[in-house]
């Protein structure tokens, strides 16, 4: 039996805007038919360089998906660098395929969501469903670093709880909760529920930190939800 093979799409760029230093939302026109669930993903190349594929995190609504969507990038190496420099309307030779990825959420039960930098942008789909609950814990290196951080008071009028966090220290910014990094106590705290589904994105440190600190606090691992991006630490 062959492999199955995914169609592949060159979407026109409508817009492009810098999210935070160094840190770009990209929007791009669907092509017919063209549907997610907030968590998947999209794996991108450039046609000249085929084999060299970057996977990258569908962060807009899903309601929207008909028409546009958005994937927001940290500029951290050669493939980022060169989607950075595509301007809306011009050619891009970018070559799109998916969506994949069963590290999704539908808006059903209570889903806390746990992210360091850029690990954000699947969540941001997620907050824009406007269906469940969702309880965001989110945290960046700088306040600058904060992705979305004008949408945050539209997510919680759709009924997400939105907790950020600096975790440089001498922030001065503190939630409920508490501030600094995220520790498991904190997240516990913050989602006040037994049944919750805990959601993990982000560099490799901070997702098993976390999923082993909630582990050790009882959180069963079926509730515990990992999308781990690589060995990285300079963005969260
Ligand atoms: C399922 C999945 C979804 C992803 N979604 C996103 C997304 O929505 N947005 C996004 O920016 N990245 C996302 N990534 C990471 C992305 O695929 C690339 O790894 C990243 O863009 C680096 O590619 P590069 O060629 O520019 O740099 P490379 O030369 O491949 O990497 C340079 C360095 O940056 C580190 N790095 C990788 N990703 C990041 C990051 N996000 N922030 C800081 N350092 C990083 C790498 O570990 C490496 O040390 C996702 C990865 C996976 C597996």
């Amino acid at each position: 039996m062959t492999a199955p093979v995914h169609p592949t799409y060159s979407p026109v760029l409508l817009a492009a805007r810098d999210e935070a230093p160094g840190v770009r939302t990209f929007r791009f026109a669907s092509w017919p038919g063209f549907t997610f669930i907030p968590g998947q993903f999209l794996m991108f190349h450039f046609a000249d360089d085929p084999k060299t594929w970057r996977a990258y995190s569908l962060c807009s609504a899903p309601a929207a998906a008909k028409e546009y969507f958005e994937v927001t990038v940290g500029m951290v190496g050669d493939f980022s660098a060169r989607l950075g420099a595509l301007q809306p309307g011009r050619e891009g030779r970018l070559v799109v395929r998916g969506p994949f990825g069963k590290w999704t959420w539908n808006g059903e039960g209570h889903a806390v969501l746990v992210s360091g930098g850029t690990g954000l942008t699947p969540f941001r789909a997620m907050a824009l469903l406007g269906k469940g609950k969702a309880t965001l814990c989110c945290s960046a290196k700088t306040p600058d670093g904060l992705l979305y951080k004008n949408e945050y008071e539209g997510w919680r009028k759709n009924g997400a709880i939105v907790h950020e966090r600096v975790t440089q220290p001498g922030s001065g910014m503190k939630d409920s909760i508490g501030e600094g990094r995220w520790t498991a106590d904190a997240v516990l705290a913050a989602a006040n529920d037994a049944a919750a589904v805990y959601y993990l994105c982000g560099p490799k440190q901070l997702v098993s930190e976390m999923k082993s600190g909630l582990q050790g606090l009882g959180v069963t691992p079926k509730n515990i939800r990992t999308e781990n991006w690589g060995d990285y630490t300079d963005l969260f």
